[in-house]
C-alpha cells in the first residue's frame, strides 16, 4: 500500500535473487544497506551468502542458534553462516561426497571469524563420541596457534591474516569429525623484518614477550618490554595490546599442550622466535675498508647459543659472502648494507620456514589413522582481491590467486550448471559470463606467461633488473587485449600508468602493478653462506627446515612466483572435484566502526566480488533444483493425491502435487530425474503452505 512501509520496504529482501529484475548496483546496495542497519548481516544470492562485518557482537553463535539451524532445509530460517555449514554437512552425509567452503573477501571483511563459526558450528552440532573428543579439540586449538604465528596487526585488522588457508575437517561415515589437514599459502614474511607505521609484527613474538614467564625469558636473553627489539617497534604500536597478548599467550600455551607438542619442541621453537628478535638488533658498522663489522656481539652470541651453531661461523656468514667460480670459492667480505640485507634475509627465511614446519606439526596432530572411510568439507580462507595506490609483487601473487579462483567458479558452478541442464533435458537460455581463462593463460602459461618471463629475467645471467623484466614483458605479452604498459598505452587503457609499470585487466577490473621490488622478492635469496649454517644447527626444528641436501643440490630451488603457481595448481585440483558454497564478505567502512555503512567502499568490493555478475548468472537459471523423490518426500501432504503414499513414478506424483498446488508454467521446469524451480519465492511459498 503506498505511503504504509512494507517489511520488505524495511528489512530488505533475504535473497537478491528476489529483487526485481535487472537489479542495479544501487538497489544491490540498498538492500544490503536495509539489512545491514537492522542488524541482519546475511543476505543470499540464491545458495550463496553474502555477510557484513557488523563489527559488534550480534548474539547470533550461541549455541540455540546452531540448534535451530541443525537439520533444517536451507530456505526455512533466514540466511547464516550455519546454514552453509549445515547445508555442506547434510549434503555431504547423505551423499557421502567431499565439500568446500569459500570464503572470500577484502582484508577486514570476517573470513578469518566466518570460517572459525563454521568450525564451532561442527565442533557443537556433529555427533561425538569419547575417543574422538581430543581430535575435535585439536582441531579448535590449531587456530590459536597459528594465528599468533600467521597474523599480525595491520592499518585494515587487528587480527590480520597474513598467510592464506586451506583447512579440510575430515569426518567418518556417521558424520563424527576425526581429524584435519591444514595447507598454508604464502605467508608475508617480510613482516618478520618491517611493518608500516601503526602495523605490528606477528603476533607471537609480543605473546611471548607480555605473557612468557620470567625464566623462560631469561633463558631465551629476552626483555619484556617489545620496545627494545628493531624487529617489533617499527610501527611504533609494540606496547599496544600488552593486555590481550598476555591472555592469548595463555590460549596459545594451553593450545600447544593439546596439539602434542612437547617440551623439546616449544623450547626450538621459542628458541628460534627469540634468535629473530636478536637478529633484528645486531648492528653492523662499516670498517675503513668499507666491509661490515660487528661491534658488540652479544646477540650474535645469543643466537649462535639458542640454534646450536657456532659465534663465530655466525658472524662470518653475516659478513661475508661465498662465491662459487668454477673450481674455487671465493669469499668476500659484505658492506654494512650488504649484512644488514643478509640478516634480514636469514629472519624471513628462519620465520617463513619455522612457520610451515609448524602447520606440518599440526598436521601430524590431526592425522587419524584409525578411519579409513573419510568425507571432507574443506574451508579456505584466502585473501580476497586487492588493489591499493601502489600495487606490488604480493598484490599480484594474490589477484591472480583470485583469478583462478574465478575460474574454479565458472568450472565448478556455470559450466556444471549448463551441463546438469543439458543432461536432465531441460530447455535453457546460454548464461553469457566473461571467462577468465585467458588472464589465468597470461599469467601462468609456460615460457609465455608473466611468472615465466620473471623467472627468466631471475635466473638469467647478466644485470637483470625490474625495468628490463618489464622490457622483456612489453615484448612477450605486450600485444595481450589484457596487459597494458606506458608504453603501449593507447585505447585500452583508462588510468595513467607510470614508467615501470604494468596493468592488468582483471576479470574484477584493471590493476596497475609497479614492477620495483617484483626480482628480488621472485628470488628470495639467502646467502648460501647462511644457509650453511642454518644446515648445521643443533636445533631440531631448523635441521628439519633447512636439510643438508638443499646445500648439494646445485640447482636453484623454484622461484616464489612458481611456487605459488604450483601450489594453486595443486588446490584447484583437490577443490574442482568438490561440491562448492560460497561466502562474500563484505567490509562496511574503514574504520572498524559498527552501524556505519560507506557506500563507496561497499560498490567497489560488489565489484570485485564480481557478486552483480553471479547475481545476473544466478537468476538467468534456475535458482534451485530438487529430486522428485525428496521434493515429493517434503510436500506430499500439500495434495489428496500424493498423500499419505504415492505409487507411481515420482516425476508424475511431482506433476499432480505441483498442478494442485498451483505453480505457474514459467515457475519451473521438468527434468528427468529433478524438478527445477526458477525463483525461491515460488520455494518459499511452498515451504509457508506446508506446516510440518
Ligand atoms: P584478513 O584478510 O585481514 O585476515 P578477515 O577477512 O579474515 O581479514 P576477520 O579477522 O575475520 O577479517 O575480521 C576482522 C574483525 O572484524 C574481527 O577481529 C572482528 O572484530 C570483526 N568481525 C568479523 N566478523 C564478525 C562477526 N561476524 N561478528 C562480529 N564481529 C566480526
Ligand atoms: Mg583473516
Amino acid at each position: 500500500m503506498e505511503g504504509t512501509l512494507t517489511a520488505r520496504d524495511k528489512v530488505g529482501v533475504q535473497d537478491f535473487v528476489l529483487l526485481d529484475a535487472h537489479t542495479s548496483e544501487s538497489a544491490f546496495v540498498d538492500n544490503l544497506r536495509k539489512r545491514f542497519n537492522e542488524n541482519l548481516i546475511y543476505t543470499y544470492i540464491g545458495t550463496l551468502l553474502v555477510s557484513v562485518n557488523p563489527y559488534q557482537e550480534l548474539g547470533i553463535y550461541t549455541v540455540s542458534q546452531m540448534e535451530l539451524y541443525q537439520g533444517v532445509s536451507f530456505f526455512e530460517l533466514p540466511p547464516h553462516v550455519y546454514a552453509i555449514a549445515d547445508n555442506a554437512y547434510r549434503m555431504m552425509c547423505s551423499e557421502l561426497n567431499n565439500h568446500f567452503i569459500l570464503i572470500s573477501g577484502e582484508s577486514g571483511a570476517g573470513k578469518t571469524e566466518a570460517s572459525k563459526k563454521i568450525l564451532q558450528y561442527f565442533a557443537v552440532t556433529c555427533p561425538m563420541t569419547e575417543s574422538l573428543q581430543i581430535a575435535r579439540d585439536r582441531l579448535l586449538l590449531s587456530n590459536p596457534v597459528l594465528e599468533a604465528f600467521g597474523n599480525a596487526k595491520t592499518l585494515r585488522n587487528d587480527n590480520s591474516s597474513r598467510f592464506g588457508k586451506y583447512m579440510d575437517i575430515q569426518f567418518d561415515f556417521q558424520g563424527i569429525p576425526v581429524g584435519g589437514h591444514i595447507i598454508s599459502y604464502l605467508i608475508e614474511k617480510s613482516r618478520v623484518v618491517y611493518q608500516n607505521q601503526g602495523e605490528r609484527n606477528f603476533h607471537i613474538f609480543y605473546q611471548l614477550l607480555a605473557g612468557g614467564e620470567a625464566d623462560r625469558l631469561a633463558h631465551l636473553g629476552l626483555e619484556r618490554d617489545p620496545r627494545l627489539y628493531k624487529y617489533l617497534s617499527q610501527g611504533h604500536r609494540a606496547k599496544e595490546s600488552s593486555l590481550n597478548d598476555k591472555n592469548d599467550w595463555k590460549t596459545v600455551s594451553n593450545a600447544f599442550s593439546v596439539i602434542d607438542f612437547t617440551k623439546a619442541d616449544l623450547e626450538n621453537l621459542f628458541g628460534i622466535i627469540a634468535s629473530v628478535l636478536h637478529l633484528g638488533n645486531i648492528c653492523f658498522e662499516e670498517d675503513p675498508q668499507g666491509c661490515a663489522t660487528v661491534p658488540d656481539t652479544h646477540e650474535i652470541k645469543w643466537i649462535a647459543k639458542l640454534l646450536g651453531v657456532c659465534p663465530s661461523v655466525l658472524l662470518d656468514a653475516l659478513t661475508h659472502r661465498k662465491i662459487e667460480a668454477k673450481t674455487e670459492e671465493v669469499i668476500c667480505p659484505l658492506t654494512p648494507g650488504h649484512s644488514v640485507y643478509a640478516r634480514d634475509a636469514m629472519a624471513k627465511a628462519v620465520y617463513g620456514r619455522t612457520f610451515t614446519w609448524l602447520v606440518n606439526k599440526i598436521n601430524s596432530s590431526l592425522v587419524n589413522k584409525d578411519v579409513t572411510k573419510k568425507t571432507v568439507i574443506g574451508l579456505l580462507d584466502i585473501y580476497g582481491f586487492e588493489v591499493f595506490d601502489k600495487n606490488g609483487f604480493e598484490q599480484f601473487c594474490i589477484n591472480y590467486c583470485n583469478e583462478k579462483l574465478q575460474q574454479l567458479l565458472i568450472e565448478r558452478t556455470l559450466k556444471a550448471e549448463q551441463a546438469e541442464y543439458e543432461m536432465e533435458g531441460i530447455e535453457w537460455e546460454p548464461i553469457q559470463y566473461f571467462n577468465n581463462k585467458i588472464i589465468c593463460d597470461l599469467v601462468e602459461e609456460r615460457h609465455k606467461g608473466i611468472i615465466s618471463i620473471l623467472d627468466e629475467e631471475c635466473l638469467r645471467p647478466g644485470p637483470a633488473t625490474d625495468l628490463s623484466f618489464l622490457e622483456k614483458l612489453e615484448e612477450t605479452v605486450g600485444e595481450h587485449a589484457h596487459f597494458q604498459t606506458r608504453k603501449l598505452a593507447g585505447p585500452k587503457g583508462r588510468k595513467r600508468i607510470g614508467w615501470m609499470e604494468f596493468q592488468l585487466l582483471h576479470y574484477a577490473g584493471e590493476v596497475t602493478y609497479c614492477t620495483k621490488g617484483f626480482l628480488e622478492k621472485n628470488n628470495d635469496l639467502l646467502y648460501r653462506h647462511l644457509k650453511e649454517v642454518l644446515c648445521r644447527s643443533s636445533n631440531r626444528i631448523l635441521r628439519e627446515c633447512f636439510l643438508v641436501a638443499e646445500l648439494e643440490n646445485r640447482r636453484r630451488p623454484p622461484t616464489v612466483g612458481t611456487q605459488f603457481k604450483d601450489s594453486l595448481g595443486s588446490l584447484l585440483e583437490m577443490l574442482i572435484c568438490k561440491e562448492p558454497s560460497y561466502i562474500r564478505c563484505i567490509k562496511p567502512n574503514d574504520t572498524k566502526e559498527p552501524s556505519k555503512f560507506d557506500d563507496f567502499l561497499i560498490r567497489h568490493q560488489i565489484k570485485y566480488l564480481g557478486l552483480m555478475e553471479h547475481l545476473r548468472v544466478r537468476r538467468a537459471g534456475f535458482a534451485y533444483r530438487r529430486r522428485y523423490e525428496h521434493f515429493l518426500q517434503r510436500y506430499k501432504s500439500l495434495c489428496p493425491d500424493t498423500w499419505p503414499h504415492w505409487h507411481g513414478p515420482p516425476g508424475e506424483g511431482v506433476e499432480r502435487l505441483i498442478k494442485y498446488i498451483g505453480y505457474r508454467p514459467e515457475e519451473y521446469k521438468l527434468g528427468k530425474t529433478k524438478i527445477f524451480i526458477r525463483f525461491p519465492r515460488t520455494l518459499f511459498a511452498t515451504e509457508d503452505a506446508f506446516e510440518f
